[in-house]
Order: structure tokens, then C-alpha cells, then sequence
């Protein structure tokens, strides 16, 4: 047989389209490349099961892909089915192709708005993104065929003959085009093969063909007689020479590696035959974290769709506030791409896991995806698997669910703020830890306040350093706080307002409530406003401030001289400012108040004396209580220290 042939009429612009399009994912040609190879192996493997084929007894079926980085070329051989003469011009001359041109005229003008996602379709021709020659040799199955020999050198012409194969499968070789003579390196290739091809159903080899390097390079190659062109694809002399060195011939020494993946993922092992230690093996070797996840959820269905996952929880860094995950996309063993947010819900994106769910359709674009209702199942499925499993954990296994929720509560928030059906899921199941450490649901802690005297609030500490005077009179007067200091909790406060209109979460500086005030007498109340008054006017001469907010009041802790309070709602904006990077805009309203305590002797001092000390009491009564809310500025910190050292020498 010889046959050579014109791929089809109007194809003159697909080789440059294949070649340009999907730059930064040339890599995906493995991909494609490999998993035709398995599913020869599987087909084949079939044939054998059914009694069509009897497959050797010593058979063992394996995918080997060569790379050769002298000669530049990447081989990809199976024991599959392989071809005959009539399916190599049906699939690959006519399938494969039309495929490849029909995925490339719906995408070529799409492919940086709106990419496909895992750029399924491209099928084999995708081998053309990187290489300049590709050759199949091929021998199908079926008995009495031809071995077929079939090349392509990227333009739009094939040339078809008989070939010289005597096994069955198929072995594809690219002569790698300029661009892409990195794929022929032997950790380059590892690489994208453990992101593609790790968990495909059919043992993969790494083959590399070592270079020796001291052999006389010019002579070997000419006595090696073959292969001529791989040397000639290269231009300069230098890199001729080392071509030269790697045809094929007795000096090389490909390696016998191990396979590169596991045929049998995890995932699709029923739940109750995995053990811990499988859960967390796994974990380890897809995520290369090597601290150990906290729990996981292993996901399993068959109906209405296929789908089988297991998403870990990862032990989080709260010290640097960031949690990074990533969710592994597969479909059918093949890796589709990390991080797919129109399948994956976005929250679930700071897990750690994997998806295998061959019902997807990839080979739209990710808009098309995202308003695919079918999707969008696959997507409520995985989210209520989720909350089904913390909600059990709660109910169930508390001790762990507490143990684990400084780790998993900032998921869990971002959960709900992002989708209601988790939110309302969840709702019953958060936890707060409250000054003594304990956790406390929501109720909890209203019943307790309600008992106290606070009804509908809750009260919380963001910063149990900067808020510590607050804690400590909190402590005292036996009120609860609850702790929320991750970066969440503020629009998750929010959140669980509006959830909750009659709930208030009030942050425990934000200000001073009866419990902290001695009770004043009807009587005494017109006294109380005035000293309030004047004190209000002698701090705010003192401080050269007409502006600060100052009152005066009987507390009952009477070691307290002075305290700061902050709105709740004007810290709230400060916030939000701050968090949109505005925090230097004037916005209005002064919003902290200095208490005064007129419990305090200093403070009676103030009030009843007008000498020229008054000044520096004032000044220090106001920084102690800015200092035991937070800090201060830097200037104000250095007439801080003047000060003080002034008022020590007045003991001297
Ligand atoms: P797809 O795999 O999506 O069908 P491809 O373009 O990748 O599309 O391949 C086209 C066809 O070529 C395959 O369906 C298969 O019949 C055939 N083919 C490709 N590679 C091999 C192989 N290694 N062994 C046997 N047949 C193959």
C-alpha cells in the first residue's frame, strides 16, 4: 500500500492555528497523546475480556513515552488495538482532523476571552502545537493486518505506507519543532506528565535516552546509518553534533524507570476501604504538603451523575491569615486543569482535593459552563456534601469539630458568605470560643447575655492584646466575650446581623453598658451631668482638642482612671476603609469617646483643681487610656515618654 494524500481542502490555516493557539498550554499535546495510548490499551483489554482477542499470557500492557533530548523527538508507544491502513485514514486522516479543525474554527476567536476549559477536543492533532514531524507506526490487532507507517510533516499533505511494525500498537514520534525542544527534556517531560497523566487507568513509563558523551560523535552517527533526519533538524553545528550523538543505535541507553502514575486513584475505591493512612498518603503525593490535612470528604456517586472526589481540609496557617487550596479537575483519570470555579464552588477552592467526574462536558467554553444547569448540579451536589459532613461532625463528634474549628472556621464563614444554601446549611453549626476558651453556639451565648442583663447582643474581641484592659473589666464583671479575630469575621458579623435583624455584635471596646456603671441615684444625676460637663471643657482646653468626644461616669472599677470607646458602627466604617485602602479620608464624625471615671482619685483631682498640673494630668490620663486601646502614634508616644519622665522627676 502507499498512499499520500491531502488532509482535506481548506486546512492550508489549521497547522498556524494549532500552533499559536492555547501558547502558555502546548504541554496538553502528553496529555492527548497518552490517553489515546491507554485507551488502546483499554480497548484492547477488552477485545481481550469479551473473547474477541486472546490476549498473551505474559502480556503486560504499558505505556512508554521516550524522550530523546539530542535528538529532539518525544515517542509514545502503547500495546494497544492499534490500526489497520483504512482506520488510520478514518481516524486520523478524517476523524482526528475534523475533529481538531471543527474545535478550532467554534474556538479560535474565543481563545483568550472564553477558554475551554482543559482544551478537550483537540485530540491528537494537538501533537502539531510542537511538533514539525510526526510519524505513526502502527499494527492493529486483527489478525492478518498491515503494519501501517503513516507521517505528517505539519503541513496540510500525509504520506501512508506499509510499515515494518510486527507488534500490535501503535508508536507516534515528534520531531520537535524549535519552540518546543524543551518537551524533550527529561524533567520537563516528568513534569507535565505527573500533572496530566498520574492517575491514568494504564502503567506509564518515563524512557530517557541517555547521551554518551564520549563517543566519537560524527562517525557513530554515519555507521548508525538511520534516522538521518533527526540530525538534520538541526541547524548549527554545534547542536548537529549533539544530535548526531543520539540516533538510534547501540550507544544509548534508555533507563528503565518506574511507572509514572497510579492506575488505581484513591478516589475511586469505595470509602470503606480506604484506610487513614491511604487518605493521607495520597494527600501528601498530590498536594506535597507534608503537614497532615485535618479530616477529609470522600465523595461517591453514581447517580444521577458520576462523580467521585475526596476534599481534604488542610491544617491553615492563621499566622499569615491566607489560605491558599486547590482542587484538582479530572475527567476519567485524565487531569482536566486546577481550580475550575464553573464547576468548582469558589469557596470549596481553599480545600485541597480532587474531582473525577466524567459526565462533564469539557469541550465547551467556561461561559458555556457556567450556565450549564447540568453543572450547576454537580457544583450544589459537591457543596452539600460538604455542609452534610460538618453539620454530622458537630452533632456527632463535637470534641473534633471544636478541635478543629480554629482551622476550618474561616472556610466555613467564607462558605457562607458565598452561597446561601451552605449558609443555611450551616447556620446551627458555628461555634464561637469565648474568653475562658469554651465554644458556644449562637443561642449560647444570647441566653447567657440575656441572663445578664444584655439582651440580643453579643460581644467580641478582635485582638486580645490591644483589647486586654476591655477583657480584663469584662472578666471582672463576669460578662462573656466571644473571640472573632480572623479577617472573615468582619463581613462575617455582617452576614449573621442580617441573618439575624434583632442580633447586635457589639466589639467589647465599642462601649461601656450599665454592668460596668455604678447605679446613680435620681438624685445624683444633675451632679453627674455637670462634673461630666466640666470635665469635658477642662480636657479639651488641656488637650487643645474641641472636638474630643469626653464623658464622665461612675464606674465600678475604681482602679480604672480613664477608658476609650470606640462605636461600634464608626469602627465598622474605619474598617471597611481601611480594608478598601481609603484609611486616610477624613470620613466624618469623631468616633472615640474618652470615659472618665470619677471613681478614680485622679480624676476628682482634675475636677478640683485648676492649677497649672491640671494640664499634665490630663494629657497623661488621655494617652494611658489611647494606650491601653492600642498604641500611639509615634509622635504622640515620644511626648508620652517626655512626659512621663517629667512627672517622675516631680517625685524626685
Ligand atoms: P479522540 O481520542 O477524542 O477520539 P483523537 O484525535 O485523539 O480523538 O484521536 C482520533 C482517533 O484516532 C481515536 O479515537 C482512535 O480511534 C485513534 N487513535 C489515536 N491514537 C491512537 C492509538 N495510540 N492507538 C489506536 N488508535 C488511536
Amino acid at each position: 500500500m502507499n498512499k499520500e494524500g491531502s488532509l482535506t481542502i481548506n486546512s492550508e490555516n489549521i497547522f498556524p492555528i494549532i500552533k499559536k493557539w492555547l501558547y502558555s498550554d502546548h504541554d496538553i499535546f502528553f496529555r492527548e497523546a497518552v490517553s489515546n495510548a491507554c485507551d488502546a490499551i483499554t480497548k484492547l483489554k477488552k477485545l481481550g475480556m469479551i473473547g474477541e482477542y486472546e490476549i498473551p499470557e505474559d502480556q503486560k500492557f504499558e505505556v512508554h513515552v521516550i524522550v530523546d533530548a539530542g535528538a529532539k523527538t518525544i515517542t509514545f508507544s502503547d500495546n494497544g488495538i492499534g490500526m489497520d491502513a483504512e482506520e488510520v485514514d478514518k481516524y486520523i486522516n478524517q476523524i482526528a482532523f475534523s475533529g481538531a479543525k471543527d474545535f478550532l474554527e467554534k474556538y479560535k476567536d474565543k481563545a483568550n476571552d472564553d477558554q475551554i476549559i482543559g482544551h478537550f477536543g483537540l485530540g491528537f492533532y494537538s501533537v502539531f502545537m510542537v511538533a514539525d514531524r510526526v510519524t505513526i507506526d502502527t499494527l492493529s490487532w486483527k489478525a492478518g493486518s498491515v503494519p501501517v507507517h503513516w507521517e505528517s510533516d505539519g503541513g496540510t499533505s500525509y504520506e501512508m505506507s506499509d510499515g515494518d511494525r510486527d507488534q500490535i500498537g501503535t508508536t507516534i514520534t515528534l520531531y520537535l519543532g524549535e519552540d518546543s525542544y524543551e518537551f524533550s527534556n527529561e524533567y520537563r517531560a516528568r513534569e507535565v506528565l505527573e500533572k496530566y497523566c498520574s492517575f491514568m487507568p494504564v502503567p506509564i513509563y518515563l524512557d530517557v535516552v541517555k547521551e554518551e558523551k564520549e563517543e566519537p560523535v560524527e562517525e557513530t552517527a554515519r555507521e548508525a546509518g538511520e534516522q538521518t533526519a533527526e540530525a538534520e533538524t538541526s541547524s548549527d553545528e554545534n547542536a548537529g553534533e549533539k544530535a548526531d550523538a543520539k540516533t538510534e543505535s547501540g550507544e544509548k541507553k534508555p533507563e528503565e524507570p518506574k511507572p509514572i502514575n497510579t492506575v488505581n486513584p484513591l478516589w475511586n475505591k469505595h470509602p470503606n476501604e480506604c484506610t487513614e493512612e491511604e487518605y493521607k498518603e495520597f494527600y501528601r503525593k498530590v498536594f506535597h504538603d507534608y503537614k497532615e490535612p485535618l479530616f477529609w470528604i470522600h465523595l461517591n456517586m453514581d447517580y444521577p451523575f458520576n462523580l467521585k472526589g475526596i476534599l481534604y481540609f488542610p491544617k491553615i496557617n492563621t499566622e499569615y491569615d491566607s489560605i491558599e487550596g486547590t482542587i484538582k479537575l479530572y475527567n476519567n483519570q485524565v487531569f482536566v486543569a486546577d481550580n475550575i470555579k464553573e464547576v468548582i464552588p469558589e469557596f470549596l477552592l481553599l480545600l485541597k482535593g480532587v474531582i473525577d467526574c466524567p459526565d462533564l462536558p469539557l469541550n465547551v467554553s467556561r461561559s458555556a459552563l457556567q450556565n450549564d444547569g447540568f453543572v450547576r448540579k454537580i457544583s450544589d451536589y459537591i457543596t452539600k456534601k460538604v455542609a452534610d459532613r460538618l453539620s454530622g461532625m458537630c452533632k456527632t463528634d463535637r470534641e473534633n469539630y471544636e478541635k478543629f474549628w480554629d482551622d476550618i472556621n474561616p472556610f466555613i464563614k467564607f462558605g457562607c458568605l458565598r452561597d446561601e444554601k451552605f449558609s443555611e446549611k450551616m447556620k446551627d453549626y458555628i461555634i464561637f470560643k469565648d474568653l475562658s476558651g469554651k465554644y458556644l453556639t449562637l443561642p449560647d451565648i444570647l441566653k447567657e447575655n440575656e441572663e445578664k442583663g444584655q439582651k440580643n447582643k453579643v460581644f467580641y474581641v478582635t485582638d486580645e492584646k490591644e483589647q486586654s484592659q476591655y477583657i480584663e473589666m469584662f472578666r471582672k464583671e463576669g460578662q462573656n466575650a466571644v473571640i472573632l479575630k480572623h479577617t472573615i469575621d468582619a463581613p462575617f458579623i455582617t452576614h449573621m446581623e442580617q441573618q439575624n435583624q434583632e442580633i447586635r455584635f457589639m466589639r467589647i471596646d465599642a462601649d461601656l453598658t450599665d454592668s460596668f456603671r455604678e447605679e446613680v441615684k435620681e438624685e445624683e444625676k444633675e451632679a453627674l451631668q455637670k462634673d461630666s460637663d466640666s470635665l469635658k471643657e477642662v480636657f479639651r482646653k488641656a488637650l487643645n482638642n474641641d472636638k474630643l468626644e469626653v464623658k464622665a461616669e461612675k464606674l465600678k472599677d475604681a482602679s480604672i482612671a480613664a477608658v476609650m470607646t470606640l462605636s461600634e458602627e464608626s469602627r465598622r466604617m474605619q474598617d471597611m476603609m481601611k480594608m478598601y485602602g481609603m484609611s486616610g479620608m477624613d470620613f466624618g464624625a469623631p468616633s472615640e469617646t474618652l470615659v472618665l471615671n470619677l471613681s478614680h482619685p485622679l480624676v476628682q483631682h482634675v475636677l478640683s483643681h485648676k492649677d497649672e498640673d491640671v494640664t499634665l494630668f490630663c494629657e497623661q490620663i488621655y494617652d494611658l487610656a489611647a494606650l491601653a486601646h492600642g498604641s500611639l502614634s509615634p509622635e504622640r508616644m515620644s511626648a508620652f515618654i517626655t512626659r512621663t519622665n517629667e512627672v517622675m522627676m516631680k517625685l524626685v
